[in-house]
């Protein structure tokens, strides 16, 4: 595979940003080795060079000095690597486990020219300890990325939070005085994740009371901190905890689905009424100086808000939310639960809207004359004339809430907008009975949720590598397709796949020098065989180590 002279200088940029976002991330890491190894590893996929296999062929552990400049290379070898079209190359990646970066790719189509591994002169060999994993001829993919998720095995993201869950001190997070969520819950779920080969994840509170917003935004900020401090010490490996997605309350009540109608209300002051619901940055505003209250949510914790477009102010808030003024973070805004036309649609779209929560489910179904928001998937020339791109649309493949049949043709008429979500809620991994869902009762039985006497589905108990598989024997699509709409296309969504100005996270859902090194092995039929995250081991299903 030939690169141009274009996309090798943006290797080295890429490299050189992932450098800044090391150097950004750990404090008492100064090691200069590294960021020439990224620098040096860049420039290997622009030249003609390549390591020789020798190499490579070791899984020994090479001896080390125990000190704070050690460098740990983690090799991939005998891979098929997932690639931004959706084609699978074989070849190799390399990660530096200590910064979660990848640092090298080579493609066997670049082996016949013998050279020499720059990787190895960059380092020390003393202070390096390098180990080797045979893919065995099997897929190497970006960790899914799920930014839908209510909870799993028996934790609920919307369930409040414990009042002791507001400072840092371990002890207390951990504490029960109620029945609340916990951080420890957070981590729990984020651990258990990464068997179903999700790296990171959303998430996500369906509509909810103004006390349970105030309680739950600052506990999951808190999980975050604290796992990335994890993370850099290396004492705990759970898929990555991003901002939160908030689906509602902003509904239309006769759309509302399985969510609480005591909750659902119209944002019709715009952008206050949502902060004033969510208590975004309360404090603050009231006490007008710069110290900011840590244990009131914040725009920072949020990632995604799911709302009806049609609703009095709901444009507005999707303007200030997706435009804002330079002090403050942008966040998606995704159109769901909605009884929208087409036209209100393309309103949303022009506004600042991106997303498409769970087409279909919650929403006005298509109709030639009356397409809703589904016709928006086919209005490529139409939003273009306007300005605009099509919009991401998630979709729910657990076989129940959508059809075989209307998931093809979704897919199909956007593929590169098509992003896998669950959707689950908490009972998901525990098997049939009555779980709770927010403050309601969920029946389980198989991988049908519904609330408890009804017939309405309430999020699905299907984990995301089911649906990845249901989703390519749907669509017919090919393995690296399937791979990519849990893996790009939701870090397209979360504007993650590449590395942004100012951002301080290196870029996910891409296996490309410089980005996070969350990684799933899968099979060729799509089974998670084993699972990393920030270049570490979290899931090791088949031994492959
Ligand atoms: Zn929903």
């Amino acid at each position: 595979m030939k690169r141009s002279a274009e996309e090798a200088s943006l290797l080295v940029d890429r490299a050189a940003a992932a450098s800044e976002v090391i150097n950004n991330a750990s404090s008492d890491d100064a090691n200069p080795h590294r960021v020439s190894m990224i620098a040096s590893s860049a420039s290997l996929m622009s030249t003609s060079h390549h390591m020789s296999s020798s190499s490579l062929s070791s899984s020994t552990t090479k001896s080390t000095n125990n000190n704070s400049n050690q460098t740990f290379l983690t090799r991939f070898i005998n891979a098929r690597l997932l690639q931004r079209d959706g084609s699978l190359e074989r070849g190799e990646l390399t990660v530096d486990s200590s910064t979660g970066i990848i640092i090298q790719i080579r493609f066997d189509s670049q082996q016949h020219q013998p050279l020499q591994d720059n990787t190895d002169n960059n380092i020390d060999h003393n202070q390096q300890i390098s180990h080797t994993v045979d893919c065995r001829g099997m897929i190497l993919s970006p960790g899914f990325i799920d930014i839908q998720l209510n909870g799993a095995y028996g934790i609920d993201f919307s369930n409040g939070g414990c009042e002791d869950n507001h400072d840092d001190d371990s002890a207390a997070n951990n504490s029960r005085n109620n029945s609340g969520l916990c951080i420890h819950d957070i981590f729990q779920v984020a651990t258990s994740l990464c068997q179903s080969g999700v790296t990171s994840f959303c998430p996500t509170m369906v509509s909810s009371s103004r006390d349970t917003y105030r309680r739950v935004l600052p506990l999951i900020r808190n999980a975050r901190r604290q796992q990335q401090q994890q993370q850099r010490d290396n004492t705990k490996i759970g898929a990555n905890i991003l901002g939160m997605h908030l689906e509602g309350p902003f509904f239309d009540p006769s759309k509302r689905g399985a969510h609480s109608l005591i909750h659902i209300l119209a944002p019709s002051k715009g952008i206050d009424t949502v902060k004033e619901v969510y208590g975004l940055n309360q404090v603050q505003e009231e006490e007008n100086d710069n110290d900011v209250d840590y244990s009131s949510p914040m725009l920072e914790d949020i990632d995604i808000i799911t709302l009806a477009p049609e609703l009095d102010g709901a444009l507005d808030a999707t303007k200030s939310l997706t435009q804002p003024s330079a002090s403050e973070r942008n966040v998606i805004i995704s159109c769901g639960h909605t009884g929208a036309t087409y036209e209100e649609g393309l309103q949303a779209i022009s506004h600042g809207a991106t997303l498409l929560t769970h087409l279909f489910n919650a929403m006005n179904p298509f109709h030639h004359r009356k397409p809703g928001l589904v016709g928006l998937l086919s209005s490529k020339s139409k939003l273009a004339s306007m300005g605009h791109q099509r919009p991401y649309f998630s979709l729910i493949v657990d076989g129940i809430h959508v059809h075989e049949s209307a998931v093809s043709m979704a897919y199909n008429s956007h593929p590169n907008g098509c992003v896998l979500v669950t959707d689950a809620m908490s009972a998901m991994g525990l098997g049939d009975g009555v779980h709770a869902l927010g403050d309601m009762s969920v029946n389980i039985k198989g991988d049908r949720a519904t609330l408890t006497g009804t017939d309405t589905l309430a999020g699905s108990v299907v984990s995301m590598d089911t649906c990845v598989r249901r989703f390519r024997k749907f669509t017919n699509c090919t393995i690296g397709e399937a791979l990519l709409c849990a893996t790009l296309h939701p870090a397209n969504v979360l504007n993650r796949s590449v590395m942004q100005e100012r951002a301080t996270e290196a870029p996910i859902g891409v296996l490309e020098i410089g980005a996070r090194a969350d990684l799933v092995v899968v099979t060729d039929e799509l089974d998670v065989v084993a699972t990393w995250v920030n270049g570490k081991i979290a899931y090791d299903g088949r031994k492959l180590l």
